[in-house]
């Protein structure tokens, strides 16, 4: 094993070679960061890299840990003290963390070294990385795509051998939709699965954080360290954690897997189509019995998200006001002017539209009209899905409905954007798990791109997601495929 191909690597693979003395995590960082400047360069997935501070922590590190020694890339919205945390908001320019979030003091109390911060669309809100307010991030298996969003940055940078793992958020679709963008495993805990505590608000009902990988096994030792109680975040659920890694290796005899009608609908790309269906067909050979369900109010999940999202990040985001920190205008007339024009000219477009549709559905005369509606339907979409899991240990559907597309393709029509997260934000209003496998590519001008298939779990029943993830990755080919910028390097 030479240094060039340490970036290859996965966490449970690391983890081997660290504990063995085969390679310190001080060779591991450098490893990193070599790849990061010859990669990171056309992929874009980084905005900020402390590889001094990582250093430090590399030395003392404990490989015996469970995380031992392995750096770890965090989602430029998580706060990690001494940190920036731009939230790819220009409106953060120059803000650094003041302290840790839960997640980052469970990463490192498992051994993991946080080096590097990555791109997102800004403040998580979008489906491309597009709405980022400071850089492009492009798909490590084709540079004129995107790749999925929000955790964008995230995914690329595991795609790209740049990062053996990452944290994301996901609030809508955004660790699940750019894994499955980027040929890579993607879980979205349960709502009060893993502490919010330090995680920049988008929308605080629907928010969780969640990891990035290679293998569904290395997303499982990432839940190992950060799942949990922590009393620093209110909705946080004070429930025992199960060893994930140790509940892998499991077989899919007798296990019942859902098929949502409203799922299989038109607008689902052919090719992603086909893949699902032979992945479903797959999961039976393996022994898993496939029943027919049905979530009636599929329909108006993405509406009723789209209100609920915008009316909480209309109130979450009114703290940005350059007061205490980040963006301050120049010269205000007065204090109004001040309010007005760093909000201006610090948010982003996207950002800026949420805010306003927001206060709409949340004004007094629209209250009733869009948000108590909208709750209620969420009730009835959360409802749904616990008749359905009494029939069915878990559901399966497409992650996202097209592969990757290509950049400026959706942004002219923001509707368009949002209909990418038609699969993957109801279990963010239901409060369930759902996980992203690879389970095939879509050719499009001769170009492979990845197509991921989403499993949805009850909640805190992240171990059985991941089981069926690891059954179906591992009597599959598709995780040993590696987007052709990072194959080059590692056949070089
Ligand atoms: N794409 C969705 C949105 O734009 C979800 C984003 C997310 O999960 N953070 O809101």
């Amino acid at each position: 094993m030479t240094a060039k191909d340490l970036p290859a690597l996965g966490i449970a693979e690391l983890q081997s070679l660290l504990r063995q003395r085969e390679v310190s995590p001080r060779e591991l960082l450098e490893a990193l960061r070599d790849r990061i400047e010859i990669v990171d360069r056309e992929v874009g997935a980084y905005l900020s890299l402390d590889f001094e501070a990582a250093d430090k922590e590399a030395e003392k590190a404990n490989v015996d840990l469970p995380l031992g020694g392995v750096p770890i890339a965090i989602k430029d919205i998580i706060s990690v003290a001494g940190q920036p945390c731009t939230c790819a908001s220009k409106i953060l320019r120059g803000y650094r963390a003041p302290y840790n979030a839960t997640v980052i003091g469970k990463l490192r109390a498992a051994g993991a070294i946080p080096f590097g911060k990555t791109n997102l669309d800004e403040f998580a809100m979008g489906s491309s990385t597009e709405n980022s307010g400071i850089k492009l991030t492009r798909n490590p298996w084709e540079l004129s795509c995107v790749p999925g969003g929000s955790s964008g940055g995230s995914a690329a940078a595991v795609a790209s051998d740049t990062a053996f793992g990452a944290l994301g958020t996901d609030t809508g679709g955004s660790i699940r939709q750019p894994a499955a963008l980027t040929g890579i495993v993607g879980l979205k805990p349960t709502y009060g699965r893993v502490s919010r505590f330090g995680l920049v608000a988008f929308a605080s009902s629907l928010d969780q954080i969640g990891p990035l990988t290679k293998t569904v096994r290395d997303a499982a030792l990432i839940m190992n360290a950060i799942a949990g109680h922590d009393p620093q975040d209110s909705t946080s659920l004070d429930e025992p954690v199960p060893d994930y890694a140790v509940a892998l290796d499991h077989d899919l005899r007798g296990v019942k897997l859902g098929l949502p009608k409203e799922y299989m609908v038109e607008g689902i790309d052919p090719q992603v189509k086909t893949a699902i269906d032979a992945a479903v067909k797959h999961l039976n050979s393996l022994g898993a019995e496939i029943v027919d369900v049905s979530l009636p109010h599929t329909e108006y999940a993405t509406a009723v998200y789209y209100i609920l999202a915008t009316a909480e990040a209309s109130a979450n985001l009114a703290r940005f006001d350059g007061v205490r920190y980040g963006y301050r205008t120049e010269n205000p007339k007065d204090l109004l002017d001040h309010y007005g024009r760093t909000r201006e000219e610090g948010f982003g477009p996207e950002v800026k539209r949420r805010i306003i549709l927001g206060t709409y559905v949340l004004s007094s005369g629209y209250y009733d009209a869009y948000y108590l509606r909208a709750q209620k339907v969420r009730e009835l979409i959360r409802q749904d899905f616990s008749k359905v899991f009494e029939k069915a240990d878990a559901l399966i559907s497409p992650t996202s409905p097209v592969p990757a597309f290509k950049f400026g393709e959706r942004t002219a029509d923001p509707l368009q954007m949002y209909l990418t997260d038609i699969f993957t934000c109801s279990a963010n209003l239901a409060g369930i798990c759902g996980i992203s496998v690879q389970c095939g590519f879509a050719e499009i001008d001769e170009k492979r791109l990845p197509i991921g298939l989403q499993l949805l779990g009850k909640p805190l029943d992240e171990a059985r997601i991941l089981q069926i993830a690891h059954a179906f990755e591992q009597s599959t080919e598709w995780h040993k495929a590696c987007a052709p910028i990072a194959a080059t390097l590692r056949n070089a």
